[in-house]
């Protein structure tokens, strides 16, 4: 995949779908900005990829502060001169409650990391871009962003928006060299998973019994598809979303 040379930011990318997209850029011959909101997760992730003979470097960033956001990206610029990729990854998960047992303080949670998180991200990315001629832009939706999905209303209200920025942004910059997609995994494999079938064991059955392919999705599975997203292989594509779910969404 063409990503040879340029230089990626993914957030979130301490663990998960974020880290396994990080090491897979990297393999690819980009270099890596590995985001997180804790540092020793996102170190750990500069240490394999170095070790493997890639180039990355740690940025630490919690996308719920506007001002950490512009710090990641002005680090970045100030460190390699340009920004070529952004990974909008960092999420947070559901709270499996019915809407009228919800609580406010978890609807302000995880809109403020998984929807107002990703716009910050692309206004500061977006400002780069266009100082500099071009750029590309993926964000990581989710299945619960294109279909219902109970029990689960910040989520889904995060993840819905998330997909209606990816269109409208794609939109307003098509003209300029910059494009925006997303990808909506389905249930994969990684602490948010982990925890949610920690919260209620019976899930695991349950989920795999609604996924053709009667399995979880491999983070890096998802990564090839970021990465490709993220590629010139990519060049007339924006404002698409992919979907890698083992066929739930039929
Ligand atoms: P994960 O392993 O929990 O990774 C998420 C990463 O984001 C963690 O390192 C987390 O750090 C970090 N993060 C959380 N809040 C942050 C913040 N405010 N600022 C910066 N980083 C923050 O989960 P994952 O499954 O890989 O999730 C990655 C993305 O995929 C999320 O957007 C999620 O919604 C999406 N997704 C996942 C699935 C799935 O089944 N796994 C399905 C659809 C979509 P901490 O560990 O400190 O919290």
């Amino acid at each position: 995949m063409e990503v040879k040379n340029k230089i990626v930011i993914v957030t979130g990318a301490g663990s998960g779908i974020g880290k396994a997209t990080a090491i897979h850029f990297a393999k690819f011959g980009a270099t890596v900005v590995v985001s997180d909101r804790q540092e020793a997760g996102a170190k750990e992730v500069v240490a394999t990829i170095i070790k493997d003979g890639g180039k990355a470097i740690s940025i630490p960033a919690d996308v719920t502060s506007f001002e950490a956001v512009e710090n990641l990206v002005a680090q970045t610029v100030k460190e390699f001169g340009r920004l070529d990729v952004i990974v909008n990854n960092a999420g947070i998960g559901p709270n499996l409650l019915r809407t009228h047992q919800s609580t406010l303080k978890d609807w302000d949670k995880v809109i403020a990391v998984n929807q107002t998180g990703v716009f910050y991200c692309m206004k500061v990315a977006l400002v780069q871009f266009l100082k500099q001629g071009g750029g590309n832009i993926v964000n990581i939706a989710s299945l619960a962003g294109l279909k219902a999905s109970p029990n689960n209303i910040s989520y889904s209200a995060s993840k819905f928006a998330v997909v209606g920025m990816t269109k409208s942004v794609a939109m307003e910059y098509a003209t300029k060299n910059i494009r925006v997609n997303a990808v909506c995994p389905g249930y994969t494999e990684s602490a948010l998973l982990t925890q949610l079938i920690n919260a209620k064991p019976e899930m695991d059955s349950v989920l795999k019994s609604v996924i053709p392919m009667r399995r979880y999705g491999k983070a890096a599975e998802i990564a090839d598809a970021v990465v490709w997203l993220a590629s010139d292989n990519t060049k007339f594509m924006t404002g698409q979303t992919i979907t890698l779910d083992g066929g739930t969404s039929l």
